[in-house]
């Protein structure tokens, strides 16, 4: 964290560039502008993962000389992603102050190997983005495997989940996973990438503040000096004075302990910490009765799940919910999981 303070400063910690390094003057130029801005982190990637062959793979080596050329010409360090061995000695031989790994090979445990033995003895800060399946496990394999080798700058980036369905977004937040990461691994710095989620500019506001009032610790974010005419992710990006004033919109919260009374919040917490024990045991009371219905359901040759009980369950709860103006998709959720674990229960009891 120390690391990424000290180049950083305030909060949010942002980092900034194109989604790919295209030319000499696109590289040179995006980058001169943001350093105006005071983005002190350059992003460009040089090495592209494509999801279709054919599409635009990325400049490769020759985009190192023009990374030096940013850093020499404004003195913003550089990041860049690597997705090998050979990227990786590649951009530390380039100077590359910072490495990201991409989404689709944080998910690939040999990949994820790979790369870790080869960083071994350079302690370079390396970024990990989460893996494209909302898997936490795998993330923190992902960076496990960098800290066996003795890797000790590593930050989190989250960018969200590929979906089979058409989403709203280019990629789904699945923002629980991003505090799931954050309660496993409070010691490494989570940036949000919400070019990625998005998909499209219009969204990226959003986003951030999402992503800042779930305190995150910074962003990385697309930026192109024209982005329509970007060789790849052209609708997400925008220009550096666009991002600007939208940074600049942000609400950071940032708590002042003089004004703030930690008093009436931890009451309030009290109350919540009651309330959340008394959920406990009504579960428990719950759970109870459900083993009653099985052993009910068992003597008189009853299946555990009877359809038309949860629907009725379903549609009379959600009902409920909404007359007391609460989330009826969450209320839903919360039935279907204590539904689903009755009917569990009750399978055991069947087969008992
Ligand atoms: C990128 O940052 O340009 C990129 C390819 O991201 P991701 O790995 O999140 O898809
Ligand atoms: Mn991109």
């Amino acid at each position: 964290m120390k690391y990424f303070a000290d180049i950083f400063g305030d909060k949010p910690w942002i980092i900034s560039g194109p989604c790919s390094a295209e030319t000499k003057e696109q590289t040179l130029e995006t980058a001169r502008q943001l350093a105006s801005n005071g983005i002190k982190v350059f992003r460009a990637g040089i090495w592209k993962p494509r999801t279709r062959p054919g599409n635009f793979e990325g400049v490769g080596e020759i985009g190192l000389e023009w990374l030096q050329d940013v850093k020499r010409e404004t003195g913003m360090l550089t990041a860049t992603e690597v997705a090998n061995a050979k990227h990786v000695w590649s951009a530390i031989k380039g100077g590359i102050d910072i490495i990201w790994i991409g989404a689709r090979t944080t998910a690939n445990p040999f990949m994820m190997q790979d790369i870790a033995e080869s960083l071994k003895g350079c302690n370079i800060p390396v970024l990990v983005k989460n893996p494209v399946n909302p898997d936490v496990e795998l993330w923190l394999g992902a960076i496990e495997r960098l800290e066996s080798v003795g890797l000790s700058k590593i930050g989190l980036i989250h960018r969200g989940f590929s979906s089979y369905e058409k989403i709203l977004y280019r990629n789904e937040p699945g923002w629980k996973i991003g505090m799931e990461i954050k309660r496993r691994r409070p010691d490494l710095p989570l940036f949000c990438d919400p070019s990625h989620i998005a998909g499209k500019r219009d969204y990226l506001f959003e986003l951030s503040q999402k992503a800042m009032d779930l305190n995150f610790d910074g962003l990385m974010i697309e930026s192109h000096i024209n982005p329509d005419k970007a060789w790849s992710d052209a609708k997400q990006q925008l220009t550096p004075a666009a991002l600007k004033e939208m940074l600049g919109k942000l609400v950071v919260r940032k708590v002042n302990p003089a004004t703030a009374s930690m008093e009436s919040l931890n009451e309030l917490r009290f109350h919540i910490d009651q309330m959340d024990s008394d959920i406990i045991d009504m579960l428990r009371k719950r759970m109870d009765v459900c083993v009653k219905i099985g052993e009910y359901k068992k003597a008189n040759n009853m299946t555990a799940f009877q359809p038309s009980r949860w629907d009725s369950i379903l549609t009379k709860y959600v009902g409920m919910a909404k007359e007391r103006d609460l989330d009826e998709n969450f209320v839903a959720q919360v039935f279907s999981a204590i539904h689903d674990a009755s009917v569990n229960v009750q399978t055991k009891v069947l087969n008992s």
